[in-house]
């Protein structure tokens, strides 16, 4: 068996237990304690010791591109939503397989290092289903579904099934379906995307609420969409608006019902939530990149207040800095009030409500996967545990998953 100890352990976000330490069998969590009280539970042990350091379950990262990885710093910021998307067509048109590979292998050794031991992610091509399979994240891989001709909806979905069906779920890897928004998705699509989903069980996610421009667009059919959909030929010359808010709009397609994630909400009203709170949908917050796109006052605490399952997306380095979901939670910390218990907890447990995954992973549990990170603290804070671990200072050392070590920096 493995030990891996520390000077604290966080199980879950209400509990903290110093010189703690998990005892690791095969893939799955086999003790949780001090290290006094597991350290004799076996003669044959693998001993980990991360010093001054934090054991936490692995971070949950519930929305990300990873095939974007290596746009980073390559769009500037902006709150122009369509121009960059323009800039980022234009920056991958000459991209092939070789590219979207090596730009999705770097995301997933970006994710393991910051800590993320379960990713959900956008493949808007076949190689995000084809690395991530094969790499040793725990992932949701979901296809991304755009088109907004109405007639096209069947067609569609026909061959999603068949180019889901070629990569079979396994412990690590499952598949699901990511209607991509409502302006690039027709209700038809969202309505047959959901049934698909309903049937199969398919997990659920799309881009909703995201900026002013898609509620102008879905409102009155005006803004900054039509004229960018005509360009790319992406809209059908008699589109009529459907004139409905987001949330209203999405409840009329049967997504709402299939326990989606929704992506982002930076724009949505008291009403809205209510619909969000009676459907079972978690939201994904991704609050870095919804600083980059010069977005405000993101209504997450109305999120929280109302008992919405809100978790943690770094979105993709073509709108952020890392891939690390602590420093989405040091970001929340200074730019919000919400308690450091519940960043970790919005980092872990709800990533894994979101995900159904809420049995097996984000919390540090016996019988659970063994799916840990070790984050070092900061020599010279002398707060408690949880400022040392949002302070500027700490930073990822160890990443396992189901058992496996991914990244281990603790030995300088
Ligand atoms: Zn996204």
């Amino acid at each position: 068996m493995v030990i891996v100890k520390a000077r604290y352990l966080i199980p879950d976000p209400e509990k903290c237990i110093e010189n703690g330490a998990v005892v690791i069998n095969g893939a799955k969590i086999h003790r949780v304690g001090t290290f006094d009280e597991v350290k004799a539970l076996s003669d044959d042990n693998t001993l980990v010791d991360l010093g001054n350091a934090v054991i936490l379950p692995g971070f949950i990262n519930i929305h990300t591109h990873l095939d974007l990885t290596n746009l980073h710093n390559r769009i500037a910021p902006t709150n122009n939503f369509t121009h960059w998307v323009f800039q980022l067509l234009g920056a991958r048109i000459r991209w092939k397989e070789a590219d979207y590979t090596a730009s999705i292998d770097k995301g997933i050794r970006c994710s393991l290092e910051a800590g993320t031991t379960t990713v959900a992610d956008i493949a808007n091509t076949e190689y995000s289903f084809s690395v991530l399979k094969k790499s040793p994240l725990r992932k949701v891989v979901y296809k991304e579904v755009i088109d907004l001709n109405p007639g096209h909806a069947k067609d569609v979905v026909m061959k999603v099934q068949a180019e889901l069906s070629v990569y079979e779920s396994d412990g690590l890897f499952h598949r699901g379906l990511s209607p991509h928004a409502p302006y690039s998705v027709s209700k038809e699509l969202y309505q047959a995307v959901s049934q698909l989903a309903f049937q199969t069980g398919l997990p659920l996610c799309t881009h909703i609420a995201e900026t002013q421009d898609e509620i102008e667009f879905l409102t009155k059919g005006t803004g900054t969409f039509p004229s960018f959909l005509r360009q790319l030929r992406a809209i059908p010359p008699d589109w009529q608006p459907p004139g409905l808010t987001p949330i209203h709009y999405l409840k009329g397609t049967g997504i709402l019902e299939n326990r989606p994630i929704l992506i982002h909400c930076n724009y949505i009203t008291d009403e809205e939530i209510s619909l969000i709170k009676s459907s079972v949908a978690s939201v994904a917050f991704c609050p870095r990149s919804h600083r980059f796109f010069g977005h405000t006052n993101h209504p997450v605490q109305k999120l929280l207040d109302a008992g919405i399952n809100v978790g943690l997306g770094t979105d993709s380095l073509a709108s952020n800095d890392t891939l690390s979901i602590l420093d989405e939670m040091k970001f929340l910390l200074l730019h919000h009030t919400i308690p450091p218990k519940d960043l970790l907890a919005m980092a872990t447990i709800n990533g894994a409500k979101a995900l159904g995954m809420a049995s097996e992973v984000g919390q540090i549990k016996e019988g659970f996967e063994a799916d840990l990170c070790g984050i070092r603290l900061p020599d010279g804070n002398p707060g408690d545990v949880y400022d040392q671990l949002l302070d500027a200072g700490s930073t990822n050392i160890f990443t396992m998953v189901a058992g496996a070590v991914c990244y281990n920096a603790s030995f300088p």
